[in-house]
């Protein structure tokens, strides 16, 4: 009963959140940073912010994550964190020889206004960053925004500040992942591969914070996006921004400054998304969908359509990020689930309209908030409860106050395993979504069930 002063009576709330279904900035624009081969990410900031970062990073991937930090004190925290960020990039690429340093800012370096852009240049002008390496910057202030916006900062300065257009095609699609696990990201380029893209994915964390344990310590794993890579998104066919949230603006602004044509999809979550994911590699590229994809998809429908007993008008409250929550919401509404309490703590007015659109079926009975926390959310299931609930870690204590069946789904994942190694994203993604939702739905009816209704085959 950790939750148990949570009232069910709901008054209107403004300026106070009570456990935010989000986090900071930076954590999104450092996991972004882990996503390019031989990239450090660079706190510049204090070393609280960057231990917190690191730590949280860490804790969902149960990798160490690798990150430097300006070290500001009393000192920099008046003056300006200029020297701090020189003196750290020189140790940086002398002490530990990245192919590239991502610096983000922090609330503290964004309030002082530090110029990253201008010390950036200084630092190319005087030598510090040696010929051949690359520091891309951007700004993170986490009193806006939350670790989406952080992610999605840090992969259009990426694209920005890296792409280069030489005028001739190398016959390749960006695909701008979103903020999504190493394992979808994997799925993402084996699904292009079955259509026979060759893409260019960044960020890319698959085979960083999902690596094998080799009993050899390395400082930049094997996975990531090729710095070669970045440079040559200028000259593909086509961008694919997976998310409005994380990555519209990156394709964006390719498209703007490499006049690569740009389209924002949804997250391949689900059926239907998938379908349009697939539609779209297969309309950019000029190719056919093989009989390996269709294959996959049947066999997510079948098993759709052989559980709908156990699925059918089954009540689910879900928290998380916008890019996630719209398509698992239609997932759920696909396979004939009844999403009613909705929650998102990143900002966005597109969120609600694109929610009620999905639930338009079930009327005004969606409770959506934009931005809302997870005290809301837990004052809605208390005023109408439900049969599921999915949300990142910090759900499990609404779970275990209110009895609920629980999926953990989303980011931070900080007491289970699985996320970084099992996609949720595509047809397989799906089948593996479904059967986590099957799995706990089924073990309560099998617990509540009395002697006389305790199946063996169900
Ligand atoms: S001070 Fe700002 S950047 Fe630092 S941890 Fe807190 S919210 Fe994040």
């Amino acid at each position: 009963m950790l939750l148990r002063h949570t009232p069910k009576e709901i008054k209107e709330r403004k300026a106070l959140a009570v456990n935010p279904a989000k986090t900071c900035q930076p954590i999104g624009a450092m996991y972004a940073g882990l996503g390019i081969y031989g990239c450090l990410p660079h706190s510049h900031g204090s070393q609280g912010c960057c231990a917190y970062h690191r730590s949280t990073l860490t804790r969902h991937y149960r990798e160490p994550i690798m990150a430097a930090t300006s070290s500001f004190t009393e000192g920099a925290s008046v003056f300006g964190g200029q020297a701090n960020l020189l003196q750290a990039l020189l140790t940086i690429f002398t002490t530990y020889n990245p192919d590239m340093v991502a610096v983000h800012t922090t609330c503290l370096s964004e309030t002082i206004g530090d110029d990253v852009n201008q010390i950036v240049k200084k630092a190319y002008k005087d030598g510090t960053i040696p010929e051949g390496k690359y520091v891309v910057h951007t700004s993170t202030p986490s009193y806006v925004g939350s670790h989406v916006t952080g992610f999605s900062n840090m992969v259009k300065s990426i694209a920005v500040q890296m792409a280069e257009k030489t005028g001739k095609s190398n016959g390749r699609v960006n695909i701008v992942p979103g903020f999504v696990e190493p394992s979808d990201m994997a799925e993402i380029k084996r699904i292009a591969a079955m259509l026979s893209v060759n893409p260019i994915l960044f960020p890319d964390t698959s085979g960083v914070v999902n690596g094998p344990l080799t009993g050899k310590f390395e400082m930049y794993p094997k996975g990531g996006t090729p710095i070669s890579d970045l440079k040559s998104a200028g000259d593909s066919m086509a961008s694919i921004g997976l998310g409005a949230w994380a990555s519209a603006e990156a394709v964006k602004a390719l498209d703007a400054q490499c006049k690569v044509p740009c389209q924002v999809q949804d997250l391949p979550i689900g059926l239907l998304a998938t379908d349009r994911f697939v539609d779209a590699l297969r309309t950019v590229a000029g190719v056919s969908v093989p009989d390996c994809v269709t294959q996959e998809r049947g066999q997510l429908l079948d098993v759709i359509s052989d559980m709908q007993p156990h699925l059918y008008g089954k009540k689910v409250a879900i928290a998380g990020d916008p890019d996630q929550l719209i398509p698992l919401t239609e997932f759920l509404v696909t396979i004939g689930m009844k999403p009613v309490h909705i929650v998102t703590g990143t900002p966005g007015k597109a969120f609600t309209k694109r929610i009620k659109e999905i639930t338009a079926r079930f009327g005004d009975q969606i409770n959506v908030q934009n931005p809302g926390d997870m005290f809301l959310l837990h004052q809605w299931i208390k005023n109408e409860p439900v049969d599921l609930l999915i949300c990142n870690t910090y759900g499990k204590y609404m779970a275990r106050d209110e009895d609920i069946p629980f999926v953990r789904h989303g980011f931070p994942i900080l007491d289970r395993i699985g996320h970084a190694y099992f996609p949720t994203v595509g047809y397989k993604g799906g089948l593996h979504l479904l059967e986590k939702i099957l799995g706990v739905l089924m073990d309560r009816k099998d617990r509540d069930a009395s002697e006389e209704t305790f199946e063996l085959v169900e």
